[in-house]
């Protein structure tokens, strides 16, 4: 089943305009929000802009919900639900759209600050899968929070404005890399030695100071000290993360693609999150879900197999009049979902990786994936053949270009998503997604095409009542 190119259906002139206009507001927001913090942030801002409440200001505030009511819920400044309240009973089920806003990145570690040989250094933990040997030679950026124990929180982020510095990691140079070259992949450069250099220059320390050791490294505290007031100890209980510096690029002469960082799975977050913004209340109750930590398995308060969203929609059940243990196990097994998550694209340099009528295509529109994981479909949230028709069938009566695919060929590898978190409640879900070149790397790529009718499919499938 070979599927049409997208853009086709939008010839030169207004109509590619308007495929190219939604992906600059979303080159935008990916070149200025690179952690699950920052998205956020932005999110929240975006969501109160269109009238979208504070669910937890309605619980204080002994308030009510009713139909048309839009509200939203921020989970520790790492994740984000929104909603908008149908006329229906939620008991009935929940229209969800849910994506994951962590990427793959260096973190620092909790004691990063070391000197050697009058270089400062900090020392990383890796955060997903990487190809450790593509992080190496690029310009970084620290972006993160220091959380101080007077209660203070300290934004951090440097090498963004082109007036910044950058940092990164050094490669060997290949005059002396003789040894390295013979080395597999995994061990080219290996993950304790992601180190990233910040700092030469010794502290101006006093004639008579004793403690001469370690100045580079003291300068570097003095500066931390004076531009962002914290200490070394303060590392301690800091999350900053070290992502890729600079914009997302349009890509290509035609400028039908974007590079940028984090398009895992910003690319899904993002039309996802316009959809619900566009969308008119409905019969049904529509629900947006952001997520943390689906890089790493999607553990912990602010990953989907938390209770947060679970939660959420009790206490939405509750202020809506149905306050019973019941009921919210009745809104999650009626709930039909799309997990939102980008899919490997066809790349016509490594074409063996895949089987090539059951792969994405750059420009052909959202991917479905029935099942992703590994081996005999291990780890994969295997989606019902009658909810892959449904929403077939939405796409088809909206017009929305779209594909399916699986992630390469059979035992060639695998992911996950967070599709089979809410499979659990009982719930339909299927994975559906924008496809991304080099994904996991430093710069991803997508098509505008695809991220376009990403918005259209989601959009499409929450008005589905
Ligand atoms: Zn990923």
């Amino acid at each position: 089943m070979e599927r049409e190119v997208a853009w086709k259906k939008y010839p030169e002139g207004e109509k590619r305009q308007v495929v190219m206009d939604f992906a600059e507001g979303y080159r935008q927001f990916l070149s200025d929000h690179k952690t699950e913090r920052e998205c956020v942030k932005y999110f929240e801002a975006e969501a109160k802009k269109a009238g979208f409440k504070d669910l937890d200001d309605i619980i204080k505030n002994n308030d009510s919900l009713k139909a048309g009511d839009k509200v939203y819920r921020n989970n520790m400044g790492k994740g984000l639900a929104m909603f908008v309240i149908g006329r229906e009973n939620p008991e009935n089920g929940i229209a969800i759209l849910g994506a994951h806003i962590d990427s793959p990145r260096m973190d620092l570690k909790q004691n990063p600050l070391y000197e050697d040989t009058d270089m400062a250094l900090l020392d990383t933990h890796y955060y997903g899968g990487i190809k450790k040997y593509q992080w190496v030679t690029l310009p970084l950026a620290l972006h993160g929070v220091v959380a101080k124990k007077d209660g203070t929180l300290v934004t951090v982020n440097i090498g963004e404005d082109a007036s910044d510095p950058v940092f990164g990691v050094s490669d060997l140079l290949i005059h002396l890399s003789q040894d390295q070259m013979k080395k597999e992949g995994a061990k080219v450069v290996e993950g304790e030695d992601l180190n990233v250099l910040i700092g030469s220059i010794p502290l101006e320390a006093a004639e008579d100071d004793k403690d001469k050791k370690d100045l580079v490294k003291k300068n570097i505290l003095r500066i931390l000290k004076d531009k962002y007031d914290f200490e070394e100890e303060d590392f301690l209980s800091a999350e900053i993360e070290v992502t890729p510096a600079g914009a997302a690029r349009d890509y290509g002469f035609d400028r039908s693609m974007i590079m940028g960082y984090g398009h895992d799975d910003r690319s899904c977050a993002y039309p996802s999150f316009k959809a619900i913004l566009d969308v008119e209340a409905g019969e049904k109750t529509y629900a947006c879900l952001l997520v943390d930590k689906e890089e790493i398995g999607s553990v912990g308060a602010t990953g989907m197999q938390s209770t947060f969203y679970e939660d959420t929609v009790a206490e939405i059940l509750s202020l809506l009049g149905h306050d019973s243990n019941l009921a919210v196990r009745r809104a999650m097994r009626n709930s039909r979902a799309l997990s939102s998550d980008v899919s490997a694209a066809y790349d016509p340099n490594y074409p063996s990786v895949n089987e090539k009528n059951n792969c994405a295509y750059f420009g052909r529109g959202l991917v479905i994936n029935k099942y992703t994981g590994a081996r005999g479909k291990s780890g994969s949230n295997d989606a019902s053949a009658e909810y892959v028709a449904q929403v077939r069938k939405i796409f088809d009566e909206n017009g929305v270009s779209w594909q399916t695919s699986e992630l390469g060929k059979v035992d060639q590898g695998g992911g996950g998503t967070i599709a089979y978190i809410l499979g659990n409640y009982d719930m339909n879900v299927i994975d559906s997604g924008v496809a991304v070149l080099n994904m996991h790397a430093p710069w991803e790529i997508i098509s505008k095409a695809d991220l376009y009718e990403a918005y259209l499919g989601y959009k499409a499938f929450l008005k589905e009542d």
